[in-house]
């Protein structure tokens, strides 16, 4: 990354540093005009905005275990780990901190610089809070960079997150304020966007995004855009998931996305969110190697690598390392890492991590 965002409105005018300005106040007519672009105009578009901020031929990789898996009481449309569907999802208790310290020592030893850690819960309870705090403190010390997403934060938790060393913390907003209520009943979208100003109020780094190809419209990929734009400051990473449809999901029938759609949706974030990692998230197992391509020239810089996606199947390392390696895509260095180090690992993590369990939970 060449640069980072630091402060709102830092930048005062198209081209006054020679780059993109960071906006706050994107209005919905401008996004949905970039979405009518021609494609080839879009992609061109929004890839100068990328070369801009990033090495246009990096792309940052993170690994992600599930430490409790399914019986959520959430009823998010989209997700098999909902306690409300009936999906064959093998449910799983709240991993011991010694296994996922376990789980953390073998990704670092296989090179991985952040480990993420999800769990399927509304929030996490108070009796919980002690293991995701010791999980945090004992990843950290091993030398990994820390994400995790457990459902809603009070203020409170955020904090005790914060101060245990948490880097990151993931909470999708899923789709625009619109829509939102045809895909989840149980929290509402101010749930949401009060979550991501605690973790924002503790001094974390905000990862939020959302997903499409649910049945929503185009006024609502606008939306979703926008929310996530106009925050005070962008969240530093944005996954873009594409629906994975799980049988038993209420979602499972639903009509597939024109994948060029999915692409213009990448394409605007990344010109909304300049200097914010775009992720290919879920559904990159439904992708081909072109569609995937054509999503990094879009503007998408970072992706999990591994098998699985929480529930969900995900391209294997190995496929990722060839394709990286056709598009002459190296893995990202962390700032904080010796370049040849961080590249070097995450190299040898992308060759050995086939028998890894990685998982991403896509909504919570
Ligand atoms: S997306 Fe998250 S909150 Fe929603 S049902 Fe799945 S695990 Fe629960």
């Amino acid at each position: 990354m060449l640069t980072a965002q630091s402060s709102v409105n830092q930048y005062s005018a198209d081209g006054a540093n020679g780059h993109t300005s960071l906006r706050n106040d994107w209005q919905v007519q401008e996004i949905t005009d970039l979405f009518a672009m021609p494609f080839n105009d879009l992609l061109f578009r929004a890839q100068t905005v990328h070369r801009q901020h990033f090495d246009p031929n990096e792309v940052q990789v993170s690994t992600l275990l599930s430490i409790k898996t399914g019986a959520c009481p959430e009823d998010c449309k989209y997700c098999p780990q909902s306690a409300r569907y009936d999906t064959g999802l093998e449910v799983e208790r709240l991993m011991k901190v010694k296994e996922v310290l376990a789980e953390a020592a073998a990704a670092k030893a296989a090179g991985a610089s952040r480990f993420c850690m999800g769990a399927a819960w509304k929030n996490p309870r108070a009796k919980d809070m002690p293991y995701v705090l010791e999980m945090v403190r004992e990843v950290k010390a091993m030398g990994l960079e820390t994400c995790m997403t457990l459902g809603m934060l009070d203020n409170d938790q955020a904090q005790q997150l914060a101060d245990a060393g948490l880097d990151y913390y993931n909470h999708n907003l899923d789709t625009s304020p619109e829509f939102y209520s045809s895909i989840i009943t149980t929290r509402t979208y101010q749930d949401r966007l009060d979550t991501l100003t605690n973790v924002r109020d503790a001094g974390m780094k905000v990862c939020a995004g959302g997903i499409v190809g649910m049945g929503e419209n185009l006024r609502d990929r606008v939306g979703l855009l926008q929310q996530l734009a106009n925050m005070p400051i962008h969240p530093e990473s944005v996954p873009i998931n594409m629906l994975v449809k799980v049988e038993g999901t209420p979602l499972d029938q639903v009509e597939d996305l024109e994948p060029f759609d999915f692409v213009r949706t990448i394409a605007v974030a990344r010109i909304l969110m300049p200097q914010s990692h775009v992720r290919l998230s879920a559904g990159r197992e439904e992708m081909n190697e072109q569609m995937q391509a054509l999503c990094f020239m879009a503007g998408a810089n970072s992706i999990f690598y591994g098998d699985r996606l929480l529930t969900t199947d995900n391209p294997t390392a190995t496929k990722d390392r060839r394709l990286f390696e056709k598009l002459g895509i190296r893995p990202e260095k962390r700032e904080d890492v010796s370049d040849e180090a961080h590249v070097g690992a995450i190299e040898h993590a992308l060759q050995s991590a086939e028998d890894e369990q990685a998982f991403y939970n896509a909504g919570a």
